[in-house]
């Protein structure tokens, strides 16, 4: 697809969508990102979302809507990034960010990687390995805000993510959805990891045959220290979620 056609169908979904439109730059860069991501795709699967217009709406768009929930400058670890959603998006839209991106797959960082390195996007660094692994918590330490987009459950997810917010900060769980089913199930232990009251932001994903999808954020607040006991090993968090 070409650049102008690219730009009119993103722009119409951003515009659609209630996202403030970008500069031809950043547009540019988006453009390609999703060459790239095609291109590589077709040899190596990284995402199962295979046509342009599915992936200008349901990774573009669905990944800038967490932007507005982060604050200015702030620095922000995407956990299970994958490919790079919703980390890639948000920074191209939002230079002022630093962003960490990590993910366990190396494969999947090498991509990240790759694809910063390409469209000179220098305010993210990609780092593969398990969010749950203490020397990595120790390496990359507390963040402002803390995404993450189809990595768990809510009750594994707020072990794995909570841990990394610094007391003031936030973790913003992108859901589709059951996020209110996820979020009773996992309440408790919010509050034992330090979280304070958790808000729901229910979002439609307009796509571009005008159907829509319902989209969830969770912001929790991280209003005290995660005790040392967390987060467990993976397999204990799968067997006994708090
Ligand atoms: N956020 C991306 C990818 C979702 S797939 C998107 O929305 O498209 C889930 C990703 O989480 C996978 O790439 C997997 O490797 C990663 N993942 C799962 N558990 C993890 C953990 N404990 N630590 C780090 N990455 C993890």
């Amino acid at each position: 697809m070409d650049f102008s056609e690219f730009k009119s169908l993103f722009c119409n979904s951003l515009q659609q969508n209630g996202i403030s439109l970008l500069d031809d730059n950043a547009l540019e860069t988006f453009h390609l990102f999703v060459e790239h991501l095609m291109a590589v795709n077709a040899v190596t699967n990284l995402t199962a979302v295979r046509n342009v217009p599915d992936v200008i709406t349901k990774h573009l768009v669905d990944s800038l809507f967490v932007s507005e929930h982060l604050p200015q400058d702030a620095r922000v670890l995407d956990l299970g990034c994958g490919p790079g959603f919703p980390s890639i998006p948000l920074a191209v839209a939002r230079p002022d960010l630093q962003i960490v991106a990590l993910d366990s797959t190396a494969k999947k960082i090498a991509f990240v990687q790759e694809t910063c390195s390409k469209l000179n996007i220098s305010n993210l660094t990609a780092i593969s390995g398990r969010a749950e692994d203490r020397a990595i918590s120790a390496k990359i330490g507390e963040f402002d805000a803390v995404v993450s987009r189809a990595v768990a459950r809510m009750n594994v997810l707020s072990e794995l993510c909570l841990p990394y917010v610094r007391i003031g900060g936030s973790l913003i769980a992108m859901k589709a959805a059951k996020a209110e089913e996820e979020l009773a199930e996992a309440e408790r232990g919010i509050q034992t990891l330090g979280g304070g009251t958790p808000t729901l932001h229910k979002r439609e994903l307009a796509l571009t045959d005008n159907s829509k999808e319902p989209r969830c954020l969770i912001a929790i607040p991280k209003a005290r220290k995660t005790p040392p006991a967390y987060p467990r090993a993976y397999a204990a968090i799968l067997k006994k979620p708090l």
